[in-house]
């Protein structure tokens, strides 16, 4: 049997040219014509839907941008569950909302197919490179199962607990990235404001206990005023937006993230959203009439 991937864009493409350099023979399924010509050069077979590529497959990943995209690709018109059988696992890498995860992985059940919710973090390079950090949810021993099959996307692959749990893993991420981000953008205009240069402050504290791989990824790109993607302002609007879900739904307040949530919004509606998301910088520089770099 072959292994299905639905989701070949910015992640999905790399990481399913990672499984075929593995040896997988896989079935691939995009909207978009181009990545699935590109990978059916590479000895990858068409599909014209989820529910084509479920037909020939008892393993299925998918890598889709948010919860309303993997759940039509599940469970909406020509989706998966129409052509999964009994004993089928559905492996999602997208990030999600968890509550998403879960409402899935219910209605799969009902057919006894089991899911994983199995989201990364890395970005591009990483998946690429294939080694991407894998933060799993959904039943034991098909995490057990199928830990060499991630691993072969990427380096880190950790279960994290029932079906949803993988996303909760990734939601904590995603807020500490975020905070990170919007910590340095503040200390940064003190620095700046107070005559004291930014760059000497970054290698002042870049080794104590205020570092952070945040800080080494990020500051040097706000320091040049280079926000070239990486990781976008929208895509991080997006799972800020999960997280406030998930933690009203699981009654955990998360102010700072709200807090964070309202400064990319400003940043989107001012035409930022396609920027990386260290752009936050722009949210400080507007409010203290002044540039960073
Ligand atoms: P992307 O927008 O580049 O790719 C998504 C792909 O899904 C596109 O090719 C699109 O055509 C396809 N698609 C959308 N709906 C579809 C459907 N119903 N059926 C078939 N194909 C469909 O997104 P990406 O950057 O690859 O991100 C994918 C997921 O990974 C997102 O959840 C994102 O948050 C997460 N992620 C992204 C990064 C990053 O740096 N880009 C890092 C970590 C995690």
């Amino acid at each position: 049997m072959k292994t299905g991937f639905i989701g070949l864009g910015v992640m999905g493409k790399p990481m399913a040219k990672n499984l075929i350099r593995a040896g997988y023979s896989l079935i691939v399924c995009d909207r978009a014509e181009n990545p699935v010509n590109e990978m059916a050069a590479l000895g990858a077979e068409k599909a014209a839907s989820p529910k084509e590529v479920a037909l020939h497959c008892d393993t299925i990943l998918t890598m889709l941008p948010d919860s309303p995209q993997v759940k039509e690709a599940a469970l909406g018109n020509n989706g998966l569950i129409e052509g999964m059988r009994p004993g089928t696992i559905l492996i999602d890498m997208s990030s999600i909302n968890p509550i998403a995860s879960r409402e899935i992985a219910t209605e799969l059940e009902k057919k006894e197919i089991r899911m994983l919710d199995a989201p990364v973090s890395g970005g591009e390079p990483k998946a690429i490179d294939g080694t991407l950090s894998f933060m799993v949810g959904g039943p034991k021993e098909v995490f057990d199962r199928f830990k060499g099959l991630l691993s072969k996307m990427g380096s880190s692959v950790v279960y994290c607990g029932e079906i949803g749990a993988g996303n909760v893993a990734k939601l904590s991420n995603q807020i500490i990235v975020a905070v990170n981000i919007a910590a340095v953008s503040e200390a940064l205009m003190l620095a700046k404001k107070s005559g004291v240069s930014p760059d000497t402050v970054f290698h002042a504290i870049q080794g104590g206990l205020a570092g952070s791989t945040v800080m080494d990824a990020k500051v040097p790109m706000i320091l040049e005023g280079n926000f070239t993607p990486g990781f976008r302002i929208d895509l991080h609007i997006k799972d800020l937006n999960n997280a406030i879900m998930a933690g009203h739904s699981a009654g955990a307040p998360l102010p700072l993230t709200a807090g964070i949530m309202e400064m990319f919004q400003t940043l989107h509606a001012a035409g930022y959203g396609s920027e990386d998301h260290s752009a936050l910088v722009r949210f400080y520089e507007k409010l203290a009439g002044e540039t960073i770099r």
